[in-house]
């Protein structure tokens, strides 16, 4: 979430943590434990490259916290994975599943790699080789992962596959994100996107805000951007005016078609230049004169210098960690109303315990199953720290951490460890 010299993303993720345990007077043996990663392997493997030539790699799998059930989270491919990201990534995977409540612990994974150097070959070798090193400390009761930055239902089915082979029985439930032919779920897709376009529906109810033809901006034109685009125009009747990716970003006030901007970076690349639009940078996107500002793209670019600037009602962090703790304070004192990250995104976990549901039960759901039980546990979700959040008279960020931090404090004195 936060990167660059001055942070390190596992202590901003303690400080938050720290902030949240003096709200709720936590006990001090769940605060120290709730503090550090209950297991953090490390790996190291060997992968044969297409020139014949074997190259070592280093994977990372970190099991936070597992007293609410098997750990659960992502796995990353990425050239600079680093284990305090992977910390921080597998606490707030933690804090996500308490707060949707689902049956799972937090966990995130790596490699070290660059995925876009690498044929397709090398990709399922990698794939492969860090399954053969994880093996016997994942599993679907132990350890869950699912797909994350860089990557895919494809990278899932190898490692399915692989991890199959090892147990010498199918085992689907011990991935999710996988294609549908060999266990995926219906609604995985876009389940991200559709949870945060769930939590904005509650948002605007408790703003009196009616959200048809609301005007739009969304920062990030990946997955979640795409789709989050796609769902505002088509279930809340909004009006998209503005999109950008890392090149920059385009800006049409009668409104931007989310299909058309998504063939157009198909062919070129980049939302940029598409036809009927003026530019726009990343940083105006985020002041513009909009109802609903989503930041899916990358984290800290809501920050003190910017967030007296930003006028949207609405901030939907569909991206981890767009806002620092400086501009959170900025925003709430001007009364915009924030739907924390581990909230707003957690559409896409959700989804992945349907699918592990699903493979356990062996017996598969409908599109509308999928959409009516996600809608039902995001609407479920921001209640409890809306509320929670007017109760204590803080934030939603710190009211989001107090009920998370709770369930799985809670868990953990049942459990008998404190
Ligand atoms: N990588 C996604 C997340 O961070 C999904 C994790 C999962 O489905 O287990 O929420």
């Amino acid at each position: 979430m936060v990167n660059g010299p001055m942070f390190n993303p596992f202590e901003v993720s303690q400080r938050q943590l720290d902030k949240s345990a003096e709200k709720l007077d936590l006990d001090p043996d769940v605060h120290a434990l709730l503090r550090e990663p209950m297991r953090t392997l490390e790996v190291h493997f060997p992968v044969r490259m297409d020139d014949g030539k074997a190259r070592m790699f280093t994977g990372f799998r970190v099991q936070y916290n597992d007293a609410r059930g098997p750990t659960k989270g992502g796995l990353r491919f990425h050239p600079e994975e680093t284990v305090d990201t992977v910390k921080a990534l597998a606490a707030w995977m933690t804090w996500k599943c308490a707060v949707v409540d689902i049956p799972y612990g937090g966990a995130k994974g790596g490699v070290v790699c660059n995925p876009k150097e690498l044929s397709a070959w090398e990709l399922e070798r990698v794939a492969r080789g860090y399954v053969r090193a994880v093996g016997r400390f994942i599993g679907p009761e132990k350890d869950i992962p699912a797909p994350d930055v860089y990557t895919t239902p494809q990278i899932m089915a190898w490692m399915v596959d692989e991890y199959s082979t090892i147990v010498g029985y199918n085992a689907p439930g011990v991935i999710t994100g996988k294609p549908i032919p060999i266990g995926g779920s219906l609604g995985r897709g876009d389940a991200t996107a559709r949870g945060t376009v769930y939590s904005i529906f509650e948002a605007a109810k408790v703003i009196d805000l009616p959200l048809q033809g609301t005007t739009v901006a969304i920062q990030g034109y990946g997955n979640a951007g795409f789709f989050a685009a796609k769902l505002m125009q088509e279930l809340a009747g909004s009006k998209i005016v503005a999109v950008t990716d890392s090149r920059g970003g385009v800006y049409a006030e009668d409104g931007i078609d989310p299909e058309a901007a998504f063939d157009h970076k198909k062919v070129t690349g980049s939302v940029t230049k598409l036809a009927g639009t003026r530019s726009v940078t990343n940083q105006e996107l985020l002041e513009l004169d909009v109802d609903i500002l989503i930041p899916a793209a990358i984290e800290n670019v809501i920050t003190e210098e910017n967030a007296d600037a930003v006028k949207a009602k609405i901030i939907a962090e569909t991206a981890n960690g767009p806002t620092t703790p400086e501009a959170d304070e900025i925003l709430y004192g001007k009364g915009k109303y924030i739907i924390p990250d581990f909230l707003c995104n957690a559409g896409g976990v959700t989804v992945s315990y349907f699918e592990w549901v699903q493979n356990i039960g062996g017996y598969y759901w409908t599109l509308e199953e999928v959409h009516r039980r996600l809608q039902e546990k995001m609407t479920r979700a921001f209640h409890a720290i809306h509320q929670t959040a007017q109760e204590n008279n803080v934030d939603n960020r710190t009211a989001a951490y107090m009920v998370a931090v709770q369930r799985v404090a809670e868990a953990m004195r049942l459990r008998g460890w404190v």
